[in-house]
């Protein structure tokens, strides 16, 4: 049995970050981590200051070296299983018991894809979702903007600046008049038709094959996934969540504070955008005002 003053469940951008404003208040922190960040499909990750281009993997163990040069933090591989008890007194179980005065939840998202066949392949490689992390990577090819439950409006525009060849693949999803116009630009062609199966070689996108068998070719294509939390520990626990048209994440206040006293969180978990940085912000904040919540001068 471990006893740490801070408990840190998930131990990657936010985790990390989280711990060490506490390691460095001298507090006794534990990170419990499993080890599979929500980019690890993605052999490289962009965008995150000192580290762009590193693999996801390589900035994860960097940052664990760092945090675990502090004599009052510690490690353990593996995944929480159940999170008892309230403020003061919280047990974690899993690959070890845990008792801690706080918890700090940073265990990330996860992506529900849509179902179709060899487009997980591709996922992180030449399938993505957000322009900023792999658009440099996939620009000026022809590329495809899968509907997927709602016409994504955003991603149509926003993409103008990386390819003048997007093909809108409506996969069955409703248009209505007002959308159609705003369409309708150059470098946009909207495909018909319902899309069966990614043709790719390695994770490389070659075509998509509509029902029917037509194959229409492209070497890039980008979707809007569904997340939501990678564990239900925050449920269990109580916490709120809140709703969004993209998933479903942990409703905190501006101290990351979430709706159960003595419970932060911070991360992909606690933002309707994230990112990498976005996710060491918020464990920043997170892991400060834990601490001074263990002192009770936190507002
Ligand atoms: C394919 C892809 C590529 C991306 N590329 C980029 C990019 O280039 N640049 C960028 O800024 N952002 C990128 N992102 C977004 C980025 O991955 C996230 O914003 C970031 O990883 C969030 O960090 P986090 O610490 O909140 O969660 P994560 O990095 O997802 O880490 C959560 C950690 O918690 C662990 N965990 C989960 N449940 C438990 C449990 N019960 N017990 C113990 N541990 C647990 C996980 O194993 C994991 O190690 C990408 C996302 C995807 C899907």
């Amino acid at each position: 049995m471990i006893e740490a003053d801070v408990a840190v469940v998930g131990g990657s951008f936010a985790g990390v970050s989280a711990a060490i404003m506490l390691a460095r208040a001298r507090r006794r922190v534990v990170i419990i981590d499993e080890g599979a960040t929500r980019n690890r499909f993605a052999h490289a990750s962009h965008g995150f200051l000192g580290m762009d281009g590193a693999a996801p993997e390589a900035i994860r163990e960097k940052g664990l070296a760092e945090v675990l040069a502090y004599s009052t933090a510690r490690h353990v591989a593996g995944r929480v299983t159940a999170i008892r008890g309230s403020v003061g007194a919280f047990v974690l179980e899993g690959a070890e018991e845990i008792r801690a005065a706080r918890v700090i939840l940073a265990f990330g998202q996860r992506d529900r894809l849509p179902d179709i066949p060899g487009l997980a392949d591709c996922w992180g490689r030449t399938v993505a979702q957000c322009p900023y992390c792999h658009g440099y990577e996939l620009a000026d090819r022809t590329t495809g903007l899968l509907a997927w439950e709602a016409i994504p409006m955003h991603h149509a525009v926003h993409l103008s600046d990386w390819t003048d060849d997007l093909i809108l693949l409506e996969n069955g999803v409703a248009m209505t008049a007002d959308q159609a116009v705003q369409l309708s630009r150059p470098g946009l062609r909207r495909q018909a038709g319902r899309v069966v199966r990614v043709h790719h070689m390695q994770g490389a996108i070659d075509a998509v094959e509509l029902e029917g068998g037509e194959r229409v070719a492209m070497r890039a294509l980008y979707l809007v996934s569904w997340q939501e939390p990678a564990s239900d520990l925050a449920e269990a626990l109580g916490c709120k969540i809140v709703e969004t048209p993209m998933g479903r994440h942990l409703q905190v206040d501006d101290h990351q504070r979430t709706t159960v006293p003595g419970v932060f969180a911070a991360g992909d978990l606690a933002r309707p955008f994230p990112s990498a940085t976005q996710a060491a912000s918020t464990g920043n904040r997170a892991g400060a005002a834990c601490h001074q919540d263990l002192l009770g001068i936190l507002e």
